[in-house]
């Protein structure tokens, strides 16, 4: 007999629901993370009385009212509302793209007005989009696509607009409201004292072990529980056998400044081509500029965030969807089928980007039908 009923690898999101919700069901379980922290990608670490979020701004939305029943059990969660903003050479616009942006991009009073200009910018492409800047000008228009899109989508993908393909846009979301809240969900906000906080009361009770790579001691775990789940990359689980599938990555460069506000919102998106990075996040405004006694702290932290190319070995953030990798991943999860003891989960298992209540409601789904 197994010692333990079940070895959840990885305390992210999907590993931390399956291990709390086995616990409560009456199993032994153990969780082994080979990060040196639990949390996975939403770990945030205190820093001069701020939360900072290490692997990059995560913003808490779902429509799920299960999910968020399920997920405010561990943390309380504040009314954080994500508004980013804009800087273009400067020039700061709010996003998405509403009334606040047209009015200061084109002086534009009413609704009427703005969409006016949108269609008359719009009609500039006569013919079928035939790669992404086409498509972006023929849902928005010449003025935004060049100041609030071209330069951020070049960085992030490393390549010029012009030689990605149109399908990358499907849809472009233009409010003819003054309404900057991004995320159109029910339930939004950040967990009160961090993400961290709210993973370790998820796992309460539970044996974590960090430090751990299972595939580097993976018969000798293998011994100690009847089941595995395995929130771990897919191809690395399988020696990358037929392949390695590809990612992008990003790199954060963090620092602490001696000034209480740096830009006076959360996430600023650099929209020009010249600026190297992105976005930064200052994280004190995820908690309102207010430490856990509800103090004001007095410095702040930024993070400038770079879009990169991802090599072996890099941390893997967002997988690549397209045709080549698409394939491959099914050639893998083909060969997961065959792992009668592991079930393959999550964001890295089963290659597919997850917003963290989408994962939750994955990992709720996995309990229910085998727990
Ligand atoms: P992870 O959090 O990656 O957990 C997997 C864990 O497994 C890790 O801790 C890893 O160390 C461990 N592991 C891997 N291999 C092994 C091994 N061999 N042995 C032992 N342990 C192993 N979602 C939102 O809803 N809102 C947001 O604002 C948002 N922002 C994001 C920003 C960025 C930059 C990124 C990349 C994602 C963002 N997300 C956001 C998505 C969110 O991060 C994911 O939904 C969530 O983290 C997925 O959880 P997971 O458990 O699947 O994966």
């Amino acid at each position: 007999m197994s010692k333990y009923d079940y070895l959840v690898v990885g305390s992210g999101l999907f590993g931390a629901v399956f291990a709390q919700k086995a616990y409560q069901k009456g199993n032994k379980v153990l969780v082994i993370d080979k990060r040196r922290h639990i949390a996975g990608n939403v770990y945030t670490e205190k820093i001069e009385g701020i939360n900072v979020h290490k692997y990059g701004a995560h913003i808490f939305h779902t429509n799920n009212k299960e999910v968020w029943e399920y997920i405010n059990q561990f943390a309380e969660f504040n009314r954080f509302t994500n508004s980013p903003v804009a800087n273009y050479k400067g020039e700061l616009y709010s996003l998405p793209f509403n009334m606040y942006t047209f009015n200061k991009m084109w002086g534009v009073a009413n609704p009427e007005e703005a969409q006016k200009e949108i269609e008359k910018q719009r009609s500039e492409i006569k013919h079928k989009p035939q790669n992404l800047e086409e498509q972006a000008i023929s849902l928005v228009g010449r003025d935004i696509y060049e100041k609030l899109i071209k330069g951020y989508t070049e960085k992030q993908w490393g390549r010029e607009c012009r030689e990605l393909p149109a399908f990358i846009i499907k849809r472009l979301p233009v409010r003819f409201t003054f309404d900057n809240n991004y995320f159109n969900a029910l339930y939004q906000g950040i967990p009160v004292g961090g993400y961290t906080k709210m993973v370790l009361n998820m796992l309460e009770g539970i044996e974590v072990r960090l430090g751990i790579d299972y595939l580097e001691q993976k018969e000798e775990y293998n011994t100690l529980a009847d089941k595995i789940i395995y929130t771990g990359a897919i191809d690395a689980y399988f020696n990358y056998a037929l392949g390695c599938l590809q990612y992008r990555s990003v790199r954060f460069e963090t620092e602490v400044l001696e000034q209480s506000n740096y830009q006076g919102n959360a996430a600023v998106n650099y929209t020009d081509c010249e600026t190297p990075w992105t976005r930064i996040i200052e994280h004190k405004w995820f908690e309102f500029g207010k430490d856990e006694f509800g103090f004001e702290v007095p410095k702040t932290i930024i993070s400038k965030e770079y879009s990169s190319e991802w090599k072996l070995g890099d941390e893997p953030y967002y997988p690549v969807n397209d045709e080549k990798n698409s394939l491959l991943y099914s050639k893998y999860k083909k060969m997961a089928e065959d792992e009668e003891k592991v079930i393959f989960g999550g964001r890295l298992g089963e290659y597919k980007y997850y917003d963290m209540d989408q994962v939750i409601a994955k990992a709720l789904e996995l309990c229910r039908k085998i727990l």
